[in-house]
């Protein structure tokens, strides 16, 4: 596993290398500016850190959770705050899709049928090259806590579905198989 910097971890001094991207030097020691991976030209010497939003380090298999943030007929946008092991930060700004035939076993001919804008949602990570693939096509993945479409509350687990207490309405989702132990539960 590779190590991931923070800013103002030290990385070297300004004796033996020249600060370049991603650092800055304070009283010739060099430090790492932003989140990241060290990367050092020893031909140049040049020290380095490459910010995370630009290293992938997540991989096909990973499970993550995120939030989505888009939905159409055909994908569903989600942000990636984490995988859910680890809670170890992924960098910033990612971002993947999982288009509708990767959202359940099932078939699913529109996406906004199962996942809405604010959703919380736990996925895995299909592919990370050219663009960020996620899929939800197993039990255990899915929403795992929804907002509802009117009034963006937390929508509550009412026996297996979700409902708005305050809209008094019922939701569809692709839920994860123990979304319960994440949703309030509805006691009407
Ligand atoms: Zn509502």
């Amino acid at each position: 596993m590779m190590e991931i910097l923070m800013p103002g971890d030290e990385l070297a001094t300004s004796e033996e290398y020249i600060p370049g991207e991603g650092t800055y030097e304070r009283q010739g020691i060099i430090y790492a500016a932003v989140m990241g991976q060290k990367d050092f030209d020893e031909n140049e010497k040049i020290a380095r850190v490459k910010a995370s939003s630009q290293i992938s380090i997540l991989n096909p298999g990973n499970i993550i959770l995120g939030e989505v943030i888009g939905v159409s007929n055909s994908v569903a946008r989600v942000t990636i705050s984490g995988l859910e092991e680890s809670e170890r930060p992924v960098g910033n700004n990612l971002a993947g899709v999982i288009h509708v035939s990767k959202i359940k076993e099932d078939y699913s001919n529109d996406a906004r049928h199962e996942y809405r804008i604010g959703d919380l949602v736990r996925a895995r990570v299909e592919q990370m090259e050219p663009s960020i693939q996620l899929a939800t096509n197993a039990e255990e993945l899915g929403v795992l806590k929804a907002r509802c479409m009117k009034c963006r509350g937390i929508l509550s687990n009412k026996d297996g579905s979700l409902f708005c207490p305050v809209c008094e309405r019922t939701e569809t989702r692709k839920l994860a198989g123990d979304f319960h132990r994440y949703s309030p539960y509805y006691r009407g």
